[in-house]
């Protein structure tokens, strides 16, 4: 191979390089077949090579690609925007378009702030997020971000936003009822916003489904349901992080959507574009948006691509084909059956402590006692492994490895695009199988477990 001057995730790393996609399947330039299992990072959601959205793409070159939205708006973007207004729920009617998830939480924030200056109470500027989360590595983003890795090189120029731990139902207490827990765990907020005085506090922000920091952990009903409510009270406003859950992946159009619960933003990215363009969005509620018009009547933020007409097109396509082929349904349907063989996996083999997810969002967890549930010693580092053997078998899927080493967090997540057959969850689960007993059996020559 000729010289690589790309900065790649490992330096000095060769990674095989792609030549083609379809469906479910990758296929690299040496003749190897991956199955796309993870959709990339929870992006491809509608799978690689869909004509359509190649049509699109280029419909939309021939006319214009790029106008800045301080001179023009396009056809595309006016489009796009009315249609996640359709998507999304209550009042959540208005689109800024930004072009990645950490964009998208980056502007989240700073919107949520703008709206308590604009309303006259600028000491509302602080936000309150969960340990174990993910929202993007940007320093704004990663200042919300309870993802202890993806911090630590950063720390001392962080804000100190993660205040409480959302819930973890694998490792709740034993004694205590799923109910009491979910709302135990919601109590943490109120506890939080009047530790820091409400009047401190601009918003919350939380995954509705907890991705890469800990690997699709599901709240417990009456988890969002009490968040809210706390959130009303002390007038906090509440983001909900639908980068990873947007779109269809959990089975509903959007991760909050199984609880009922209406944010007042709401951040998309990933499934927006299924990878087939950068584009992202934070969706604004009614109230903020007359709030800011009144007042200043412009919000500070925006990027040279925001609301691009080009990557308005790709995502209005997306969309178009998730409803066409009814994606969001189906990812309920055949993620039910999903979980179902991975929850079989885990009766059977004792590394894997828990299979659970929520639509097309899967995680295993990895324990080196399954009674206990007792973790190993080096968190990620037995997710990694098998990451790696299932790489080697063709079989793509995504860490999941924020957790505090030692304390959990070594998980994989398996989130194939929303178009897969049934004997394709077959074909992946086998792999799947085959990866967890090489690492197993790796494990117990060297008696580790
Ligand atoms: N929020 C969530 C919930 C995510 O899962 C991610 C990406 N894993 C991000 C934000 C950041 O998105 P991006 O990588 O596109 O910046």
């Amino acid at each position: 191979m000729t010289k690589s001057y790309v900065i790649k995730p490992e330096l000095g790393k060769e990674y095989p390089v792609i030549s083609h996609g379809k469906g479910i399947y990758l296929y690299d330039k040496e003749g190897n077949r991956y199955i796309d299992g993870s959709s990339g990072a929870v992006t491809a959601s509608i799978g690689h090579g869909v004509e359509e959205v190649a049509e699109a793409m280029y419909a939309q070159a021939k006319e214009v690609s790029f106008v800045y939205r301080s001179h023009f708006s396009s056809d595309a973007v006016e489009k796009l925007a009315t249609k996640l207004a359709e998507w999304a729920p209550g009042s959540l009617n208005w689109t800024f378009f930004v072009s990645s998830g950490s964009e998208a939480t980056e502007t989240a924030q700073k919107i949520a702030i703008q709206y308590w200056q604009e309303k006259g109470r600028p000491t509302k500027n602080r936000i309150i997020s969960r340990w174990m989360s993910y929202h993007g590595i940007t320093m704004g983003a990663l200042s919300m971000s309870g993802h202890v890795l993806r911090r630590k090189r950063f720390t001392s120029l962080l804000a100190d936003y993660p205040a409480i731990t959302g819930p973890y139902p694998y490792r709740k207490p034993e004694d205590m009822s799923l109910e009491s827990y979910a709302l135990a765990c919601a109590n943490e907020l109120e506890t939080a916003i009047l530790r820091v005085g409400p009047e401190q506090v601009a918003a919350f922000i939380a995954e509705p489904v907890i991705g890469a920091s800990g690997g699709a952990v599901v709240p417990p009903d009456g988890y969002f349901q009490r968040i809210r409510e706390i959130c009303d009270k002390y007038e906090v406003l509440f983001i909900a992080d639908e980068v990873m859950t947007g779109v269809g992946r959990t089975g509903k159009a959007f991760g909050i959507d199984h609880w009922g619960v209406v944010p007042d933003l709401m951040t998309l990215g990933k499934g927006m574009s299924a990878g087939y363009t950068p584009m992202a969005a934070t969706i604004v509620s009614d109230e903020i948006i007359e709030t800011i018009t009144k007042g200043s009547g412009s919000i500070m933020a925006g990027h040279t691509y925001s609301a691009n007409p080009q990557s308005a097109a790709v995502s209005l396509a997306v969309l178009d084909y998730v409803e066409k082929h009814q994606l969001v349904e189906k990812a309920a349907e055949q993620g039910a059956y999903l979980l179902a063989q991975l929850k079989e996996l885990a009766d059977e083999l004792p590394l894997i402590g828990e299979a659970r997810g929520l639509g097309m969002l899967c995680a295993l967890e990895f324990v080196k006692n399954k009674q206990t549930k007792e973790p190993f010693a080096l968190s990620g580092g037995v997710g990694g492994k098998v990451i790696q053997k299932a790489f080697e078998k063709g079989l793509l899927i995504y860490p999941a490895m924020g957790g505090i080493e030692g304390v959990a967090g070594d998980a994989v997540i398996i989130s194939p695009p929303l178009t897969i057959t049934t004997e394709q969850i077959d074909e992946l689960i086998s792999l799947l199988k085959e990866a967890v007993i090489a690492v197993q059996q790796e494990l117990q020559d060297k008696a580790l477990i």
